[in-house]
């Protein structure tokens, strides 16, 4: 899907959370009510989702459950990557399908930070990754990344800016790490090589790229010769790439990884890389799953509406039952009847949601249909 580090940024960029997102309680009707304006008839749609495992995502799939009268199909497999062999069971469950992906990242309101949420049911009250599972994978990127930032040296040689780039991200024949893009920071000689001005007992220096020295010209000016200082934020993400030995099965152990490593100089170096991560799996996801669901033969004379967001989960405070989840929607894709497709891309998507009305006559009373089950004559079980 990532062809470019141009490609990545736009990708990235396009991903709008101003103005594009629902609470739960607002999206889950207006989802109702624009698939039944596409003809799909109440109380033959069965949703799915692809959500996470954590008990966060529990709320978004109660709200689902009262909108839609029934309980969704479970479509995911950890990280919100979707489970694209479920297809056939859950087509042959349903009339009219509607799919939601969404990965998640926490949201705390006290200080408008993303990545963490409280956990109200601990002993401590502690805060910790709301996504555990993206958590764990970006952790091993950003701290290669944070070794570079101090690992590579600005400094000045012979009146120029320099690199003086540790030997271990020098070494080519690794197998995994961060590898620089040495074409955006160093200066080649005549012959295009990577030639050092100076080679130290456990570094090389390098004449900066002159990209690199206009982008730093300001602090180069600075310098004087023999002084240095950290790379540091400098680092952009077109400097530098990631290689990690992974299982590339699809929908495998190492899948959600697999579809983060390409954009990972994104992430790493992202304000908050969690949002990042989500927002991209998301992004990557339904890419991937688009074409799954398009083609599906089980899903030949049905009708299909898959649509991919990010729930953004705010962290609750004590006393609250569930966290006021959000939904940022990214794009859908509608399958018809007779196999006509259309992709909505975010904005026409989130306009389309706008126009939806909230009133739901569909919806169940949730206390009154488990009261109902619960005093409904007993079934005898018999062997
Ligand atoms: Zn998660």
């Amino acid at each position: 899907m990532f062809t470019s580090a141009a490609n990545v940024e736009e990708l990235v960029s396009n991903f709008r959370l101003d103005g594009t997102t629902f609470r739960y309680s607002s999206f889950v009707p207006r989802l109702y009510n624009l698939v039944k304006s596409l003809g799909f008839k109440p109380g033959k749609i069965l949703p799915s989702r692809a959500f996470c495992s954590d008990e966060n995502q529990g709320y978004p799939i109660i709200v689902l459950t009262k909108h839609f009268g029934t309980f969704p199909f479970n479509h995911g497999r950890g990280g919100a990557v979707v489970a694209t062999d479920r297809h056939a069971p859950y087509a042959e469950h349903g009339e009219g399908l509607v799919i939601i992906q969404a990965s998640h990242v926490g949201f705390q309101p006290g200080n408008n930070s993303f990545g963490t949420y409280n956990r109200l049911h601990a002993n401590d009250n502690h805060n910790s990754a709301c996504c555990g599972k993206l958590s764990a994978i970006t952790n091993w990127y950003l701290r290669q990344y944070r070794y570079a930032q101090s690992d590579i040296l600005l400094e000045r040689c012979k009146g120029e800016l320099c690199l003086r780039i540790d030997n271990g991200l020098l070494r080519s024949g690794r197998k995994e790490g961060l590898f620089l893009r040495l074409k955006c920071l160093v200066k080649p000689d005549a012959e295009g090589k990577f030639v050092p001005v100076h080679t130290h007992s456990t570094a090389k220096s390098f004449f900066a790229s002159e990209t690199l020295k206009e982008q730093l010209s300001e602090l180069a000016e600075k310098l004087q010769d023999g002084e240095h200082v950290t790379i540091g934020k400098h680092l952009r993400p077109e400097m530098f790439y990631f290689r990690r030995n992974l299982d590339e099965t699809i929908e495998g152990p190492n899948h959600q990884e697999y579809n983060l490593v390409y954009p990972m100089p994104w992430i790493v170096t992202s304000p908050w890389p969690l949002l990042t991560a989500a927002q991209i799996n998301t992004q990557v996801e339904f890419d991937r799953t688009l074409r799954t669901v398009a083609h599906a033969p089980s899903f030949r004379n049905k009708c299909v509406f898959y649509i991919s967001g990010l729930n953004i989960d705010i962290s609750p405070e004590p006393g609250d039952p569930f966290p006021t989840t959000k939904f940022v929607p990214w794009a859908a894709l509608i399958r018809d009847r007779k196999g006509g497709k259309r992709v909505i891309d975010q904005p026409e998507l989130v306009a389309l949601l706008r126009e939806q009305s909230t009133e739901n006559p569909d919806q169940i009373d949730l206390d009154e249909a488990i009261k109902d089950m619960a005093e409904a004559e007993s079934v005898a079980i018999e062997t």
